[in-house]
């Protein structure tokens, strides 16, 4: 496995193996990584010749008063579950904006309600690290998580406009066994955390049942939600039309119930598809 720290060692090794006509694979995470990081490598590798991940925790992103200097890290670690993973090059810059960096990619609409809500300016931090790392890359497919789904479909959005010349590849949200979607952050949890951090995915499994059931009234199911959650802070608990993340009164296409909420000092998300299945293209 190569290891890349500079934004001009992974331009030149883009290049070199596009040369050699190539297709590259990349995932883009912000490390510490686990098992979720892990299956969008999986996902990836049997599809291209090459695969790259980076790991860059993004301070874009981040705001004033979030946890930008206590994110885990586990440079190492990582390392080594790359290694296992069959990754070709570990892209790992102390640093990725050059001198003087001025630009910012905005997507509009999709990223008025949810995380772009309850987080002003992280989605445009993700967008404009995404498009830059894309053109770094050069990658013909990159893979990203449905446990951001907002942000897997800004990236969609983004991708489509701008005419960036990848595939966007969507990988399944991974939980733990009890039911906590996997999460870099889920390090922080105390036992009394993880047990509010469930109510998370039981109120979304909650919602998801009841519509099974033939409940489609997004008001009810909504309410169903709500009494099953126990956490510090709820962000949001949304019911939206999963092509354009807007509110639905009916589950009459297909939808996503997304949840964001504080438990102790740390802010979890979760989601899940309801209703009919959502076409990706
Ligand atoms: P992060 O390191 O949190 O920025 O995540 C990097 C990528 O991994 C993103 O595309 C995330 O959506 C994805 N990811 C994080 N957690 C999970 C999970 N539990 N299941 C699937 N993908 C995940």
């Amino acid at each position: 496995m190569d290891l890349l720290n500079s934004s001009e060692e992974m331009a030149a090794w883009a290049k070199a193996e596009g040369l050699k006509g190539h297709r590259i694979g990349f995932v883009p995470t912000m490390g510490f990584l686990h098992t979720g990081h892990v299956s969008l490598m999986e996902r990836l590798r049997p599809r291209v010749d090459r695969l790259v991940v980076s790991i860059y925790v993004n301070p874009l992103q981040f705001g004033p008063n979030e946890d930008l200097d206590r994110y885990p890290r586990d440079p190492e670690g990582d390392s080594k579950k790359c290694r296992d993973a069959g990754v070709d090059a570990l892209f790992m810059p102390p640093e990725l904006y050059p001198d003087g960096f001025s630009t910012a990619v905005t997507v509009d609409r999709l990223t008025d309600g949810l995380c772009g809500a309850s987080r002003p300016g992280h989605l445009d931090g993700v967008t404009t690290v995404v498009a830059r790392l894309l053109n770094l890359v050069r990658c013909d497919e990159a893979c990203f998580g449905e446990k951001d789904f907002q942000q897997l479909m800004v990236i969609r959005r983004m991708v489509r406009d701008l005419a960036i010349p990848v595939q966007i590849v969507p990988g399944p949200l991974v939980r733990d066994a009890d039911g906590l979607a996997l999460s870099s952050r889920n390090k922080y949890l105390s036992t009394a955390d993880r047990a509010k951090g469930l109510t998370l995915h039981r109120a979304l499994f909650a919602m998801r049942e009841a519509e099974a059931a033939g409940e489609k009234r997004a008001r009810v199911l909504l309410a169903i939600g709500q009494a099953s959650l126990d956490v510090d802070v709820l962000d949001y608990l949304e019911l939206v039309d999963a092509e354009t993340l807007t509110a639905i009164e009916h589950v009459d296409r297909p939808a996503r119930a997304l949840v964001a909420a504080k438990v102790g000092n740390t802010r979890l998300i979760d989601n899940v598809a309801i209703g009919p299945e959502l076409s990706w293209t």
